[in-house]
C-alpha cells in the first residue's frame, strides 16, 4: 500500500504519492492539484476542499479555514486573539482551548481545530484514493518550520483523526528542499537556502546537502503572519479607499462586498505577475454601484514595498543562525505561490547579488512533493528505487529547550537548531537543605528569563533523599524524536527514583480517549456526508425520471388514450409538487416514491416501448441531459 506526502497548508494542501520512480502531484475531484484547506457546515451538508471555499459568500459564518492558525495554540495566544477579529466564523474558549463554534444540520456544533484539520487531511487522502483506486493509510504531513511541540502534537493528532498513520511530520522547507534534492546531482557540498512564502506564513530555512544525500537544516527563521493574504488586505484596502473616494461609501463594513472584493484583488494580484496591469470588474458591489478599476504592478509594489523588504529580514537571521555568509549559499530556492511575484524575485536576488534563484519546482506542489518522497523512503517503497536510496533527512530543533532554574532563568539543554533526533542529559541539584522534590518546568524559547518563554510543561520529582543543598544529583534527560515531539526524565542519582512528563495535556494537547472519541465522530460525520449524498441521487433520480416520463409522453402521446396522458401528467404534477416541499427528506421517502410512481408508470411505458416509431426513446431516467447525473455512477460514492 503506497504512502502519500500531504502538505497541509494554511489557505490550501496539496498530496503527492511516489509512483513507478517519480512523485506524482494529484489533482482533486475538480481537477486542482491543491485544494482550498476549508471546511464548511450547512443546514443539510458538510463540504470540504473547493466545495466550501465556492459557498463561502453565502455562508460566511460556517465555513472556516486557517484552522492551522489555530491548531496546537491555547486561546488566550495573542496570535489567536489577533487573528479572531479577522474570522467571520466564532472562535470560543473551552477549558483554555480555542474551539470552532458553527451550525450544521440545524444544530449548534463545537470543533477543536484539530478535527477541522483532520476533515481536510481526510479529503486530501481520499483524492490520492480515488487517484490510486485503493485504501491509504501511511502518510509524511509537513508543518511550518516554526511550529513548536504543541503544534506539531496537534498536527499529527488531526492526522489520527483522520485515520491516517501519519509516519513523519516534517518541515516544509526540509521537503522542498528534498524535492529540489532529487532533482539535481550534486557534487560536494551545497548550502541550499530556502524562501517559501505562502499564502499565510513566510519560512526561510538554509540547508546543506552533501553530495545530494545528507540534507541538514542549518537555521530557520521565518514569520508566521506574513504571506499572499497580506498582499490581497494591502489591495482590499487601496480599492475600498478608491471606491470611498468616488462614490463616498464605505464598504468596509458589508461582509459581502469585501469577500468579492478581496476575492477579485487576490485574482487582480495573481495577473500582476505577468502583466503590468490588472482590472478590477465587480458588478453591484456595493449599494448597486458596478466597481469596474484598474492597477498597475509598480503602484501594487508600492503598496507592499515595507512587506516585501520586510522578507529579507528572516533572510538574514537564518543566515547569521547558521554562521554562513551570503557569498556561501550555493542556490536559492523558491517554495509558495507568493513568490511568483516578480518584486519579490527581484529583491531576493538583488540581496544575493544577482545570483539565479532556482524556479525548477512548481512553488505550489514542491512541500507535497517532498513529502511524497519521504514517505516513499519510510515505507521502504524507495528500495525499489535507486533515486530514493540513501537520502537521509536530518531536521532541527526549531526553538531551545531547557527549563526553568533559580531566580527564573532559562537553561537550555537542547539548543535551538539542534539535529533531530537528540538526546542531552544535565545535571542539576537542590537549592535548599534536605529539599524532598523538585519541580521541573520545561520551555522553548530563546529568551534569558523563563517568564519570556513559552512553558510547554511541569512536573515534580519526589523523595529525593535528604542532603545538604547542592549535593543530590538530579539527571534531567530531552529526548527528542523525530517528529520533534519532547519527552522529558529527571532522575535522583541517589534514590534512583525518577519522574517524567511527555509534552502533552499542558499545552492542551487531545488525550488518547478525546482522539478516539472525535475519530468515531469523524466517522459518524462520514457516513452522514455519505448518507447526504445518497439522499440527494435518490431524490435526483426520483426528479430524472418524472421528468423523463414527462417528456416521453409529450413526445409520443399520439400512442396513448387520453385516460393514461392525464393519469401520467397528473403523476408528474404531483410528484413534482411533493418534491418542491419535501426537500429535506430522506433517502427512503424519496426512494419509496420513485417505487410507486415507476409502478404506476411501468405500463404507459411499456405501451410507448411498443408502439414502434421512436419508442426506443422511453425513460431511461440514467441518461437525461438535463438532469443531474449527480445521482448515478461513482461520482458520488465513497472511495471505499
Ligand atoms: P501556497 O500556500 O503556497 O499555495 O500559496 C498561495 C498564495 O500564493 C496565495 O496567497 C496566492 O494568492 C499566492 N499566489 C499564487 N499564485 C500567485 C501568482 N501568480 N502571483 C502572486 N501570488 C500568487
Amino acid at each position: 500500500m503506497p504512502a502519500i506526502g500531504i502538505d497541509l497548508g494554511t489557505t490550501y494542501s496539496c498530496v503527492g504519492v511516489w509512483q513507478q520512480g517519480k512523485v506524482e502531484i494529484i489533482a482533486n475531484d475538480q481537477g486542482n492539484r491543491t485544494t482550498p484547506s476549508y471546511v464548511a457546515f450547512t443546514d443539510t451538508e458538510r463540504l470540504i476542499g473547493d466545495a466550501a471555499k465556492n459557498q463561502v459568500a453565502l455562508n460566511p459564518a460556517n465555513t472556516v479555514f486557517d484552522a492551522k492558525r489555530l491548531i496546537g495554540r491555547r486561546f488566550d495566544d495573542p496570535k489567536i486573539q489577533d487573528d479572531m477579529k479577522l474570522w467571520p466564523f466564532r472562535v470560543i474558549e473551552e477549558g483554555g482551548k480555542p474551539k470552532i463554534q458553527v451550525e450544521y444540520r440545524g444544530e449548534v456544533k463545537r470543533f477543536n481545530p484539530e478535527e477541522i484539520s483532520s476533515m481536510v487531511l481526510t479529503k486530501m487522502k481520499e483524492i490520492a484514493e480515488a487517484f490510486l483506486g485503493q485504501k491509504i493509510k501511511d502518510a509524511v504531513i509537513t508543518v511550518p518550520a516554526y511550529f513548536n511541540d504543541s503544534q506539531r502534537q496537534a498536527t499529527k493528532d488531526a492526522g489520527a483523526i483522520a485515520g491516517i498513520n501519519v509516519l513523519r511530520i516534517i518541515n516544509e522547507p526540509t521537503a522542498a528542499a528534498l524535492a529540489y534534492g532529487l532533482d539535481k546531482n550534486l557534487k560536494g557540498e551545497r548550502n541550499i537556502l530556502i524562501f517559501d512564502l505562502g499564502g499565510g506564513t513566510f519560512d526561510v530555512s538554509i540547508l546543506t546537502i552533501d553530495e545530494g544525500s545528507l540534507f541538514e537544516v542549518k537555521s530557520t527563521a521565518g514569520d508566521t503572519h506574513l504571506g499572499g493574504e497580506d498582499f490581497d488586505s494591502r489591495l482590499v484596502e487601496f480599492f475600498a479607499k478608491e471606491f470611498e473616494r468616488k462614490y463616498k461609501k464605505n464598504l468596509r463594513n458589508n461582509p459581502r462586498a469585501l469577500r468579492r472584493l478581496r476575492t477579485a484583488s487576490e485574482r487582480a494580484k495573481r495577473t500582476l505577475s505577468s502583466s503590468t496591469e490588472a482590472s478590477i470588474e465587480i458588478d453591484a458591489l456595493f449599494d448597486g454601484i458596478d466597481f469596474y478599476t484598474k492597477v498597475s504592478r509598480a503602484r501594487f509594489e508600492e503598496l507592499c514595498a515595507d512587506l516585501f523588504r520586510a522578507t529579507l529580514e528572516p533572510v538574514e537571521k537564518a543566515l547569521t543562525d547558521a554562521k554562513m555568509d551570503k557569498r556561501s549559499i550555493h542556490d536559492i530556492v523558491l517554495v509558495g505561490g507568493s513568490t511568483r511575484i516578480p518584486k519579490i524575485q527581484n529583491l531576493l536576488q538583488n540581496f544575493f547579488s544577482g545570483k539565479m534563484l532556482n524556479l525548477s519546482i512548481n512553488p505550489d506542489e514542491a512541500v507535497a512533493y517532498g513529502a511524497a518522497v519521504q514517505a516513499a523512503i519510510l515505507s521502504g517503497e524507495g528500495d525499489t528505487s535507486t533515486s530514493l536510496q540513501d537520502v537521509l533527512l536530518v531536521d532541527v530543533a526549531p526553538l531551545s529547550l531547557g527549563i526553568e532554574t533559580a531566580g527564573g532563568v532559562m537553561t537550555n539543554i537542547i539548543d535551538r537548531n539542534a539535529r533531530i533526533p537528540c538526546k542531552q542529559t544535565q545535571i542539576f541539584t537542590t537549592y535548599a537543605d534536605n529539599q524532598p522534590g523538585v519541580s521541573i518546568q520545561v520551555f522553548e524559547g530563546e529568551r534569558a528569563l523563563t517568564k519570556d518563554n513559552n512553558l510547554l510543561g511541569r512536573f515534580e520529582l519526589s523523595g529525593i533523599s535528604p542532603a545538604p543543598r547542592g549535593v543530590p544529583k538530579i539527571e534531567v534527560t530531552f529526548d527528542l524524536d523525530a517528529n520533534g515531539i519532547l519527552h522529558v526524565t529527571a532522575k535522583d542519582t541517589a534514590s534512583g527514583r525518577s519522574s517524567d512528563v511527555r509534552i502533552t495535556n499542558d499545552k492542551g494537547r487531545l488525550s488518547r480517549e478525546e482522539i478516539d472519541r472525535m475519530l468515531a465522530e469523524a466517522d459518524r460525520y462520514r457516513e452522514q456526508d455519505k448518507q447526504q449524498r445518497e439522499r440527494i441521487a435518490t431524490r435526483n433520480q426520483l426528479e430524472s425520471y418524472i421528468f423523463s416520463v414527462k417528456q416521453a409522453v409529450q413526445e409520443q402521446g399520439s400512442k396513448l388514450s387520453q385516460e393514461d396522458k392525464n393519469m401520467v401528467f397528473n403523476l408528474c404534477e404531483e410528484t413534482i409538487r411533493w418534491l418542491d416541499s419535501n426537500t429535506l427528506a430522506e433517502k427512503e421517502e424519496y426512494q419509496h416514491k420513485l417505487d410507486v410512481v415507476q409502478k404506476q408508470c411501468q405500463p404507459i411505458m411499456t405501451k410507448l416501448h411498443q408502439g414502434g416509431g421512436t419508442g426506443d426513446r422511453a425513460p431511461n431516467y440514467g441518461s437525461q441531459p438535463d438532469c443531474s447525473s449527480d445521482y448515478s455512477g461513482p461520482t458520488v460514492e465513497e472511495v471505499d
